[in-house]
């Protein structure tokens, strides 16, 4: 057996044991419905209740009642802006969003496009950046959401989101029925998000992604935002999203938040440091190797670098027989290899998208895991490049 080191964060993190310890009674003894009356449900309440308020806490939310709990950041994303749009589509038909959203974004409002919802789709350059004044430029008299994401799940760039909600504030204290959605999946757990200080509406985030579980995620409404339910027969949740609470998986979300909120400075200085060294390292060993969006804004644990010449498919099937795990952030569909839209979206040709890995680093990451990916990488690479037909 070798000891396999995991580097794909961005797409699932382990559980936590101290997150899992929480939650084994929930799915044990204390089984109960959260709107039963008796013991059994009151314990189940009171758990969820507690998840609530450690959701609050670490994102600066007013009220508990400003938080609801989904299946995960796709269905909050589905919540949010359909949601949304339902819910004031007498206010206008038209909704902003960025070239790199995550899927779950860019699929729903492709769907609201077909029943006439018009879209307008922001740039992000070559850095992986949305601009505000971009944003200023596409705002309509009838645009009621725009939706751009904290921070990019394929590059990490982070995103003007607090100017983004700072504009939306001052078009809706001038009267404009305005809101904005931020998909904050990949950036909770790895910088402070505040929803104070972003003065966003509407915020997705998700357990899987901060070492709490699968299923279970959750959605910031700022007090007042009124959203079409997606989910209906039921008053869980308010009446926003209906059906019998996944009581243990909210339990490991709240304690998934709590652990995130203290493991910040961690993310911050040593898994920081250990990403500079992957990065700088990497791209001074292997010739032609790219760095994909900018390198300072952007989250401390990403680091995505294309390698020119070769598919990034099979870089990665190189690295997993040696153990390490990496992600290329490409969607490979029926057989045929799609270089990524969001490698695209930053002005790169085929080459430069084909040839992207995504490096996400977590907490349980050392910097003897770098070592050996150090160690492997450069060689593959060569070895890769090595085998391709010269087709000049
Ligand atoms: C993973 C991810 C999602 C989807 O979250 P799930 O909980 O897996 O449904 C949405 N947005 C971003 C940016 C993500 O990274």
């Amino acid at each position: 057996m070798i000891d396999r080191i995991y580097l794909d964060n961005s797409a699932t993190t382990p559980l936590d044991p101290s997150v899992l310890e929480a939650m084994m009674p929930y799915l044990t003894t204390d089984f109960g419905n959260a709107s039963s009356i008796h013991t059994f449900g009151q314990k189940a309440k009171m758990a969820i209740d507690k998840a609530r308020h450690q959701v609050v806490s670490l994102l600066n939310a007013r009220s508990p009642n400003e938080i609801v709990f989904t299946s995960g950041g796709t269905e909050s994303n589905n919540l949010a802006i359909r949601g949304l749009v339902e819910a004031n589509s007498r206010h206008g038909r038209h909704v902003i969003l960025s070239a790199i959203e995550h899927p779950a974004v860019e699929a729903v409002c492709e769907d609201l496009q077909k029943q006439g919802i018009e879209l307008t789709i922001l740039p992000v350059y070559d850095d992986g950046i949305v601009r505000l004044d971009d944003v200023r430029e596409a705002v309509r008299d009838d645009t009621v959401l725009i939706t751009v994401m904290a921070a990019n799940n394929e590059i990490g760039t982070l995103q003007p989101i607090r100017e983004i909600g700072q504009f939306v504030r001052e078009l809706r204290d001038a009267g404009r029925k305005i809101w904005f959605h931020t998909d904050a999946v990949q950036a909770v757990g790895k910088i402070a998000v505040n929803v104070e200080e972003i003065g966003c509406d509407l915020l997705s985030f998700s357990g899987h992604k901060i070492n709490g579980p699968k299923g279970v995620g959750g959605l910031f409404v700022r007090r007042g935002v009124r959203l079409h339910a997606q989910n209906i027969g039921g008053r869980q949740e308010r009446g926003t999203r209906a059906g019998t609470e996944n009581v243990a998986g909210i339990v490991g979300l709240g304690a998934a938040a709590e652990l995130a909120a203290s493991n910040l400075d961690d993310i911050d200085t040593r898994i920081r440091s250990i990403r500079d060294r992957l990065e700088s390292r990497l791209l001074e060993s292997v010739p032609d190797a790219i760095p994909n969006g900018d390198r300072d804004r952007r989250l401390p644990n990403i680091a995505n670098i294309s390698f020119s010449s070769i598919e990034g498919e099979a870089l990665l099937i190189a690295l997993d027989m040696q153990g390490i795990a990496v992600s290329t952030g490409s969607a490979c569909s029926s057989g045929t290899l799609e270089p990524s839209p969001v490698i695209r979206a930053l002005g790169h040709g085929d080459d430069i998208a084909r040839g992207a890995i995504r490096f996400s680093l977590g907490r349980q990451n050392t910097a003897e895991h770098i070592d050996k990916l150090l160690a492997v990488l450069p060689p593959a690479v060569e070895r890769l490049r090595s085998l391709k037909p010269v087709t000049q």
